[in-house]
């Protein structure tokens, strides 16, 4: 026997159960994300490298080492998406969607980042992303918090998560604060770990959200990016604060949180939760006012977030998933009921649109009963020799009373109706 083939480390495969989750979960965002007027839109899973180098800057984890490049047949460096946000700047400066107007736009499907896989951490992942283009906020930043708090909500799990908030301010106020920070970093570069030692060259800002509690003691006395934000931006997070707070949606300032990708400003968010262990952040986003220019398109202040499916999903594992498993199990004995059974499946899929399962191959009815019940339909329906002679099909409720019935075929749809009280 040949050696049997298994899925590349960190992709995930979907089994039903999870796969049922994920979509209950997009159903819900697709629903509330409606309700606010965004718009769905469907972006490539692959872009020309450079898009990435230019727009996340080349100096954060996902450009330093965890991308996925390959040279196409035509040696064009090509990426498969780290990240949804780029290619959505991309799309509204290739399509004009940016200059004069604005946009609330979202899209979902999967990412790619070459990182080392663990619970909630994958090389193939899911987002959810929500961009808003050509609107300066602070309401378009507080709306996009009340979507996610509602779909929090809808979700049953509002009382799981938390919003920690910060703002950066403007690109010369992080470039001041790097640099004061920088310099109080490096006379102390021995008493940092590796990871922030490499950051103190290449993104210094990282160091802040280091989990090692020696670099989180060294900070205590590092200088604080509070102190470097512009006062316009204050005034941004201040009245950004004064919606959270009308709207009744409690947050925490989190001086910590700066975010991965270099091109936040003003806004930075992420929704937290503590039942995941150390990948706790299910959602991040913030501001993001100079990246339609940097891809050469005109100055427009954008703000967006994206929502990790598979972190959010992990938070339901314990309960379980309604499975896509069929209402009705036909079954039937012989040649011609097999065949008959097909046509009235048909029919009954058409006249009531309930989920029905034929049974496929022969078997005995004994046997084919115990897979209707195995299904977990409510209605088992049958056509044996007796039934084919009289020109009916029995309809035995599986479920509590085992109650059975005789019915004509054209009489079906009707009895089914009652039993699974469709109104007509
Ligand atoms: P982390 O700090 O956990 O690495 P991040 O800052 O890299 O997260 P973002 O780039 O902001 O994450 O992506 C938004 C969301 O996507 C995250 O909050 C998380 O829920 C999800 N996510 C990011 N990377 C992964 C991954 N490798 N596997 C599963 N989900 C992920
Ligand atoms: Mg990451």
């Amino acid at each position: 026997m040949s050696q049997v083939i298994k899925a590349v480390r960190g992709m995930q495969d979907l089994l039903p159960e999870k796969k049922a989750r994920f979509r209950r979960i997009e159903d819900q965002a697709r629903r509330v994300l409606g309700q606010y007027g965004y718009q769905e839109v469907g972006l490539p899973v692959i872009e020309n490298t450079h898009l990435f180098n230019r727009l996340v800057g080349s100096t954060t984890d996902i450009v330093e080492k965890e991308m996925y490049s390959f040279n196409d047949r035509n040696d064009e460096s090509l990426t498969l998406r780290p990240e949804g946000t780029a290619g959505l700047v991309r799309f509204v400066n290739e399509h004009g969607l940016a200059f004069n107007q604005t946009q609330r736009l979202w899209y979902t499907g999967p990412m790619f980042r070459y990182e080392r896989p663990q619970k909630g951490r994958y090389r193939q992942f899911d987002q959810i992303g929500v961009e808003c283009i050509g609107m300066q906020g602070p309401d378009i930043d507080a709306e996009l918090l009340l979507l996610c708090a509602r779909l929090w909500r809808a979700l049953g799990i509002e009382d799981q998560v938390r919003l920690e908030i910060n703002s950066i301010g403007d690109t010369a106020s992080r470039q001041a604060f790097s640099a004061a920070l920088v310099e109080f970093l490096n006379d102390r570069s021995d008493e940092l770990d590796e990871d922030s030692r490499r950051r103190l060259e290449t993104n210094p800002m990282r160091i802040l959200d280091s989990k090692v509690p020696t670099t989180q003691a060294l900070l205590s006395g590092a200088p604080r990016l509070k102190d470097f934000v512009d006062a316009q931006s204050q005034q941004h997070f201040e009245d950004l604060c004064a919606i959270l707070d009308a709207a009744k949606v409690e947050y925490h300032v989190n001086p910590k949180i700066v975010r991965g990708l270099d091109y936040y400003n003003r806004t930075v968010f992420e929704w937290v939760t503590d039942s995941l262990g150390a990948q706790g952040t299910i959602c991040g986003g913030g501001r993001y006012d100079g990246l339609v220019e940097q891809l050469g398109g005109k100055p427009t202040p954008c703000v967006g977030f994206a929502l990790g499916l598979d972190r959010l999903a992990l938070m339901f594992e314990d309960r379980p998933e309604e499975a896509a498993t069929a209402q009705i199990y036909a079954v039937s004995v012989g040649d011609q009921a097999r065949r008959e059974m097909m046509v009235v499946a048909e029919m009954l899929r058409e006249e009531t649109g309930l989920k029905i399962q034929v049974h496929t191959g022969s078997g005995k009815l004994k046997a084919q009963m115990k897979k209707a019940d195995a299904s977990g339909a409510e209605v088992a329906l049958i056509l044996a020799e007796d039934e084919l002679a009289a020109g009916v099909v029995a309809l035995r409720e599986l479920r509590g009373t085992a109650h059975q019935t005789t019915v004509v075929a054209g009489d079906l749809p009707e009895a089914l109706r009652k039993i699974f009280k469709q109104d007509r």
